[in-house]
């Protein structure tokens, strides 16, 4: 009959719960929905009820367009997992992190555009990198910035020809490994995008305290949908260019996306305060683990390499656990990493989109458990294949 719900793809019948058969793995997107069994267990105390009548106005008290309840926990999450000094910093919401990022180019780039006659150059960290850093940042262009690509072009210069602000994803996507800025000196502002710098994805071998850190509720708790992320800024006039974007563009965010995070961040604070990321990390270390194992068996596929570290979080050492499998393909002719996966019934994300060689691609593993399953399966398939021929 026809679906009461509309069903996720790969799942049909009228409760969305019959697994259709012919499916591909579906590992091309990075939608966290393997947190979903943690919210299933905490269904009762994790759900919203908001009355017609309830924040209706555009502020919070006090003309504010930030839910200070939000605020102090947010500082509280960060202080539990130890990932980010947040004491006499600001905090600036937005539409998702992505928002974040323009704001963040656009208030550095003012930072130094009254005293400078050139541009001010947005480069990325290193290839591979996440696209949005270049796309959004042509997009959005003004006479204050423009996108240079990554930062090998100006990383042996002593004078830049002006100002630079240099994106630094820690860890990275889409290979998962912690980075540092490339260039230094008084010219040049860094963001950091710190996204996947949580217990569920990385080691933590010390709190972040750079002067402008991203973070984003779509990768701590998995919800992505609400579109709430936010910077952590040290600067004053830094942390009031951004304020002020998001009034121009926004008039602040969606108050039911920051009552929403509230209640999920409660959640997380509450009674063993390591649960959801003792959660997310067991899951994903053990993906990893049964991906490698996989992996190993294989001459013509491999996986990044990811450090083990110490983790103060966790108070030891710890295994690999990220967010993507960015794998090569080694064989010379196998130049088109992404097609011989799709062939193979696996869709990821060809590794031109992170401005490397299509012999790369990227895997998610934050999906939920089927297409998990399924991309073991048919990887499994995959690599038997090579027997005799590789
Ligand atoms: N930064 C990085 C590195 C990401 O991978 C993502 C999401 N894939 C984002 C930012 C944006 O996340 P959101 O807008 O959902 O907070």
């Amino acid at each position: 009959g026809k679906p009461i719900c509309e069903c996720y793809s790969c799942y049909g019948g009228n409760d969305c719960s019959l697994l259709l058969a012919t499916c591909p793995a579906d590992v091309e997107g990075g939608d966290p929905l393997f947190l979903e069994p943690f919210w299933i267990q905490n269904a009762a105390n994790s759900a919203v009820v908001v009355a017609g009548w309830h924040r209706m106005s555009y502020f919070f008290p006090n003309q504010s367009y930030i839910s200070k309840e939000l605020e102090k926990n947010i500082r509280k999450i960060h202080a539990i997992a130890k990932n980010a000094i947040t004491d006499g910093r600001y905090i600036v919401f937005g539409v998702g992190s992505t928002q974040l990022l323009n704001a963040a180019v656009h208030a550095l780039s003012m930072e130094s555009s009254s005293s400078s006659p050139f541009t001010t150059k947005v480069v990325a960290n290193k290839i591979p990198y996440y696209s949005p850093y270049k796309f959004q940042t042509e997009f959005f262009q003004t006479l204050h910035y423009e996108f240079e690509g990554d930062s090998s072009m100006l990383k042996n210069k002593s004078d830049f020809g002006g100002n630079v602000i240099e994106f630094v994803t820690s860890p990275n996507n889409p290979d998962g490994n912690l980075r540092n800025s490339v260039l230094k000196g008084p010219n040049v502002k860094t963001i950091y995008d710190r996204a996947y710098y949580w217990p569920h994805y990385t080691a933590i071998p010390a709190p972040a305290d750079e002067d402008l850190m991203i973070f984003s509720i779509s990768k701590l708790t998995g919800h992505a949908g609400s579109r709430v992320g936010w910077a952590i800024v040290k600067d004053v006039n830094v942390y009031k260019r951004m304020m002020d974007f998001i009034d121009v563009a926004e008039m602040g965010t969606s108050k039911d996306g920051q009552l929403r995070a509230l209640t999920l961040l409660k959640v997380v604070a509450q009674g063993d305060d390591k649960q959801l990321f003792n959660f997310a990390h067991q899951i994903l270390s053990h993906r990893w683990e049964k991906l490698s194992r996989i992996f190993s068996l294989s001459k013509r596929f491999s996986l990044q390499r990811i450090p083990t570290q110490y983790c103060t979080f966790l108070d030891r050492i710890r295994e690999p656990s990220p967010a993507y499998a960015w794998v090569k393909c080694k064989r010379k002719e196998d130049k088109n990493c992404t097609e011989i996966f799709r062939v193979a019934k696996i869709i990821g994300r060809p590794g031109s989109k992170f401005f490397a060689e299509n012999r790369y691609v990227r895997l998610s593993l934050l999906k939920g458990q089927h297409d998990f399953e399924m991309l073991i399966s048919q990887m499994k398939k995959l690599v038997s294949q090579e027997g005799g021929v590789g």
